[in-house]
């Protein structure tokens, strides 16, 4: 983009005002989550809903500039990026009245308090009216946008482009009965299964804060343009490719978790602080979906964090900072950061079992919008399903429906992201060990190289391709699971 047809320079010189209310709002966001008092939240929500008010105002203005681009003649590959991201939002805006927006922007703030109650006290009785109330509000958004197709397609388009329920069907079909297969097999030796005594051992805060820094250190996250900070719910957030900011959790015990969000994270900025600075101030200056970018945290997280030779590596830095793991050996170690357990809580699950949540979620969300189920018999279909998928059941609502946050902020057909994440990462397993001695540069501590070919093949270019095309491009196919199925079995089985 270095010669910029007037086109092109005329919608980016309008939509600077749009960037600068998204990054306004996202610095806003990010004090909410870390440092901003309490009593603060009535203030800063009314703050950032007028901000996203205006974003959306000033994003419907750039219409005659968008249309003008699309009609230019010869468009790069950048270009026709811009074009289809902004069309996406403007074809948001135009199909979903303000009316229906505010209507959903008010029931989940309701249902958001609703759901903190119901959870507390483990009765889903509490949640109930306002999920039935948010279902039909995200209904009829989903078919005001699929106009006459199917609104659950539509609202999965919505949270990855392009991403439709027969795609999910396949990779579920594919997934579920291979994994409870694999599941079996792993469950009937004791190597991965059975509690590690490092699961109940408690931490010094301030120590394992030294441990994740050493880990920011070997991930070689840049210190001019990255930071870190702690809040409950971990989270990245990219207020511009030389300024992103990840959070961890400090729980006190059972240190993995507090290790592994670290990297997932990390994972999140690597992709960000890696996107071609040609993009900068542009609309594509992001991951190419959600989706995608769960593939990258999942990838540092599981594929990369959770080897064998990744915890070689980092094996002194415990050692050094936490003194209780010094009677384990690395293979303790890596059996500790791999144990298998069949488990009620998504967020807790294994690399083997964290796909059951995301069918078992996708499956009660299908039944609710096609009308087969009704939101009185959730609880119920959540734990017969768990049972029939990991043969064992919640014991009250706040371990089975209750547990994410995720559908009192309105977020159907969000969940299948999480698990297109895991597809996408096993591919690009599939194709870095075909191209690079993947394991081999883990080992010597040469991140670089793999943070390079990823930025190279995928990062690079934000969101310019849809995640049907950069895959097509990387990859050469879409939404295969058979490579992370492999993964897995090479892993787990040898
Ligand atoms: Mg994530």
């Amino acid at each position: 983009m270095i010669e910029m047809r007037k086109e092109t320079r005329d919608l980016l010189e309008k939509y600077k005002t749009v960037w600068a209310l998204n990054h306004a709002s996202q610095v806003m966001r990010w004090d909410l989550e870390t440092y901003m008092p309490l009593e603060g939240v009535s203030a800063r929500g009314t703050s950032l809903s007028e901000v996203s008010l205006l974003a959306q105002k000033f994003t419907l203005e750039l219409r005659p500039e968008i249309d003008a681009l699309a009609r230019a003649k010869d468009l790069t590959d950048q270009e026709r990026g811009m074009v289809r991201v902004l069309s996406r939002r403007l074809d948001y805006y135009s199909k979903v009245p303000s009316d229906l927006i505010s209507r959903i922007q008010k029931a989940t703030t309701e249902a958001r308090v609703a759901w903190r109650q119901a959870r507390s006290k483990s009765d889903f009785n509490f949640f109930k009216p306002h999920l039935e109330n948010l279902l039909e509000l995200k209904k009829e958004e989903g078919a005001r946008l699929a106009e006459g197709g199917d609104a659950y397609d539509a609202l999965l388009d919505q949270s990855e482009e392009g991403l439709t329920s027969s795609i999910i069907d396949q990779i579920f079909s594919k997934l579920i009965p291979s994994l409870k297969q694999l599941l079996a097999k792993v469950s009937s030796d004791s190597i991965f299964t059975g509690k590690h005594e490092l699961e109940e051992a408690k931490y010094d805060i301030s120590a394992m804060a030294k441990l994740n820094s050493d880990i920011l250190s070997v991930l070689d996250m840049p210190q001019n343009r990255f930071r870190m900070d702690i809040s409950a719910h971990p989270f990245t957030t990219g207020f511009d490719i030389d300024d992103v900011r990840i959070t961890t959790r400090y729980e006190g015990i059972d240190f993995k978790a507090s290790m592994y969000s670290t990297i997932h994270e990390s994972g999140h900025a690597i992709y960000e602080l890696q996107i071609s600075k040609e993009l900068a101030l542009t609309p594509l200056a992001r991951g190419a979906s959600s989706g995608f970018h769960e593939s990258q945290s999942r990838f540092w997280e599981n594929v990369v964090g959770r080897s064998k030779e990744f915890i070689q590596l980092i094996e002194p830095y415990i050692k050094r900072h936490l003194a209780f793991t010094s009677k384990h050996d690395t293979d303790s170690l890596y059996r500790y950061v791999n144990v298998v357990r069949p488990s009620k809580i998504r967020v807790d699950a294994d690399e083997l079992t964290y796909n059951f949540h995301i069918a078992l979620r996708y499956k009660i969300e299908r039944q609710l919008f096609e009308g087969k189920a009704e939101v009185s018999e959730v609880p119920q279909l959540w734990d017969d399903t768990l049972e029939e998928y990991l043969g064992i059941r919640p014991n009250n609502d706040a371990e089975g429906c209750l547990q994410d946050i995720h559908w009192s902020h309105g977020g159907f057909a969000s969940f299948p992201n999480y698990t297109v994440g895991n597809v996408i990462a096993g591919m690009c397993h599939e194709r870095i060990s075909k191209e690079l001695e993947f394991r081999e540069l883990i080992q010597q501590k040469k991140i670089k190289e793999i943070k390079e070919w990823l930025g190279r093949n995928i990062h690079q270019y934000g969101s310019t391709y849809s995640p049907k095309e950069l895959q097509q491009k990387v990859f050469g196919k879409l939404y295969d699971p058979t490579p992370l199925l492999e993964y897995l079995r090479f892993k787990f089985t040898g």
